[in-house]
């Protein structure tokens, strides 16, 4: 047996070993109820973001006890302490009107009208929440038989259960009080914590879009980065193509953010740290106009701050020696790249933590 031939047998054993030990740990011990694989999958997958653009962020204990300071007894009873108010006693029960019922306590928007439905439980009761991702599962014991709690995802404040015994199109019933709940007519005006964040756009060439998708995905307030091709003249360009070197176009990131949270001067930081914008057509091992750095504004005031910082970053010490080749320009038309370059290192391995994490 060759040397490589044994590492690779010891390799292979310690993996069987480790799978039979990992396996074998799980024997004996009770399966995870359906409350527990929600909740394990919930904290696992937990976007940053919805797809209806809320900041799912959780708030601290001291945020939760700041909004909570003023709640009424019974108010503070359901919703901080798990409790339930009496069947056919809510003020929401048996509200007709259009419009969202929103988080009691941060205000996150959490069902509408048009998946409430008449139980006949004395309950306000859902087939849906507004968005998959403003409601967290919890699995709840209580009163000797295993239920799944619904939280508000981001105050974690109790909102009442889901049962599997609800009508089409899901089969869900969520079960709620109608003190979790307030409920806003149709087209009035939300408050701040009821409206989705509004997002701006960047758009950044750093070499190969994979490693940069990757590292701004990471970056706090970042909404969605999303790989395409831009800076060029071809319309509707491929991979191939812009390959090929003749199109013009850079690989870029298109980046929507959150401006309260990150500004466009902190991704512009982020993104030197994530390439070296000294290297002209060229990133590393990828060489060609498609992989030069480069920087689009999506408008005169990105524009502005764009250049002020790179001005600021040759005067600095770690430019001194080395000349920024970073292109400059407005942003024109960005083609979002095939779907199997997006996500690539979340898909398939390689990822990079980003520096200094
Ligand atoms: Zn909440």
């Amino acid at each position: 047996m060759k040397p490589t031939h044994l590492v690779v047998f010891v390799l292979l054993a310690v993996s069987l070993i480790t799978i039979l030990v990992k396996g074998g740990a799980g024997v004996g011990q009770h399966q995870k109820t359906p409350g527990q694989e929600m909740a394990a999958l919930n904290e696992a997958n937990l976007p940053k973001y919805s797809d209806s653009g809320f900041n799912l962020a959780r708030l601290s204990k001291d945020k939760v006890a700041e909004l909570a300071k003023d709640l009424p007894d019974e108010e503070r009873r359901i919703l901080l302490n798990e409790g339930t108010e009496k069947a056919f006693c809510g003020t929401l029960l048996d509200n007709k009107k259009d419009g969202v019922y929103t988080c009691r306590l941060c205000g996150l928007p959490l069902f509408g009208s048009d998946s409430k439905f008449k139980s006949g439980t004395g309950w306000p009761s859902f087939f849906q929440p507004i968005d998959k991702d403003h409601v967290h599962y919890e699995q709840d014991t209580s009163l000797g038989r295993v239920r799944t709690e619904i939280e508000c995802v981001r105050c974690r404040s109790h909102l009442g259960h889901v049962f599997d015994d609800g009508p089409k199109p899901t089969g869900k019933r969520f079960c709620l009080n109608s003190a979790s709940l307030v409920f806003h007519d149709q087209g009035a005006e939300m408050p701040p914590e009821s409206t989705p964040v509004k997002s701006e756009t960047a758009y950044f060439a750093g070499g190969c879009f994979w490693g940069v998708e990757d590292r701004f995905q990471q970056v706090p307030g970042v909404i969605e980065a999303v790989s395409g091709y831009q800076g060029g003249a071809t319309d509707k360009p491929t991979y191939r193509q812009v390959c090929d070197g003749d199109t013009g176009h850079a690989e870029t990131v298109r980046v929507a953010f959150d401006p309260s949270t990150v500004t466009y001067r902190e991704l512009l930081e982020r993104f030197f740290t994530f390439h070296d914008p000294t290297q002209l057509n060229r990133q590393g091992p990828d060489f060609g106009t498609q992989y030069r750095s480069a920087v689009f504004a999506a408008d005169a005031d990105q524009l502005k701050t764009v250049k002020a910082f790179i001005d600021e970053s040759r005067k600095s010490e770690r430019f001194k020696d080395r000349k920024i080749v970073t292109d400059v320009a407005m942003a024109g038309p960005f083609f979002e790249a095939e779907e199997y370059h997006q996500n690539y290192h979340a898909k398939n391995g390689g990822s990079c933590a980003l520096p200094g994490k």
